[in-house]
């Protein structure tokens, strides 16, 4: 279905980033990379993906806390990639802490790394969508973009940013045929929200699997975490002719949590 197109998905080294870029992949798009790691297995996941589904896959170690080391992605990609057709920003952060004691620099990391850096992709790919009159751009946001928890001042807010920014690029967008769309999914079982487990067991003197399952059922009423590749599933959706008269909009996989 993607044959010939180009995907950017960005902090796709691991998790929903990673698995988004398979499905993509599995579609016949090629993928650009992003993101940190080691370069050995970085290396491995861009030959096993390229064999696995026939496509190119390229990689950019572009560090999306900064807006001149996107510019300088682009400009570098411009070289040997044709164009972006599809843009998914994934890349996200967490740190937790009550808003009275959320260091400053980790408050101006989540907004830069969660929020402003799709700002920044989008200004560098929203021109040549256009101009190919196809485009789509897919924001994953969170449960977090639609209700709060405590304890994540900085996360929520970018969340809820994102989400507004789909919005507005959705409405400036809708009449070139590039849409733009977000996702919000509930727990998946990712690096980012193994910490968060970790601190958990650490804090309530439980094992790992007990604090997984106290963390599910706080929030995620069918007690099972999204599965990384089924927000692939939902990527590929937005990116089908199915979806071509979708734009603005957010879907939620969350297991039931936004539905309290
Ligand atoms: P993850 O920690 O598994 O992956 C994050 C990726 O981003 C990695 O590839 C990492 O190398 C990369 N990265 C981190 N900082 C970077 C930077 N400054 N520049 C470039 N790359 C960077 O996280 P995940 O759980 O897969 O999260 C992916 C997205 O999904 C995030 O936006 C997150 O907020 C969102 N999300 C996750 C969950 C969840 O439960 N895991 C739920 C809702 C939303």
């Amino acid at each position: 279905m993607l044959n010939g197109k180009y995907a950017l998905v960005t902090g796709s080294t691991s998790g929903i980033g990673l698995a988004t870029a398979r499905a993509l992949a599995g579609e016949g798009a090629h993928i650009i990379l992003n993101g940190f790691g080691d370069a050995k297995q970085i290396a491995k996941l861009r030959k096993d993906m390229a064999e696995e589904f026939g496509v190119k896959v390229a990689f950019s170690d572009a560090d999306m806390s900064r807006s001149d080391h996107i510019d300088l992605m682009f400009e570098q990609l411009s070289e040997s990639i044709p164009q972006i057709d599809i843009l998914v920003n994934n890349v996200g952060i967490q740190h937790t802490a009550p808003i009275d004691e959320f260091p400053v620099e980790k408050w101006d990391a989540i907004l830069a790394i969660n929020l402003s850096s799709s700002f920044h992709t989008m200004r560098h790919v929203i021109p040549g969508m256009r101009e190919r009159k196809w485009g789509r751009i897919i924001n994953i946001a969170s449960t977090h973009g639609l209700v709060a928890s405590v304890n994540k001042s900085a996360y929520v807010a970018a969340k809820h940013g994102i989400i507004g920014l789909t919005k507005v690029a959705a409405l400036e967008l809708a009449e070139s045929g590039v849409t733009c769309n977000a996702i919000c999914p509930g727990w998946v079982r990712t690096p980012l929200v193994e910490k968060q487990i970790e601190a958990r067991a650490k804090a309530k003197g439980m094992e790992i699997e007990e604090a997984a399952r106290d963390l599910l059922m706080e929030k995620q009423p069918t007690g099972r975490f999204i599965k990384p590749e089924d927000i692939g599933g939902m990527a590929v959706f937005l990116t089908s002719p199915h979806a071509a008269g979708v734009t603005g909009s957010v879907y939620v996989l969350d297991g039931g949590w936004t539905a309290q």
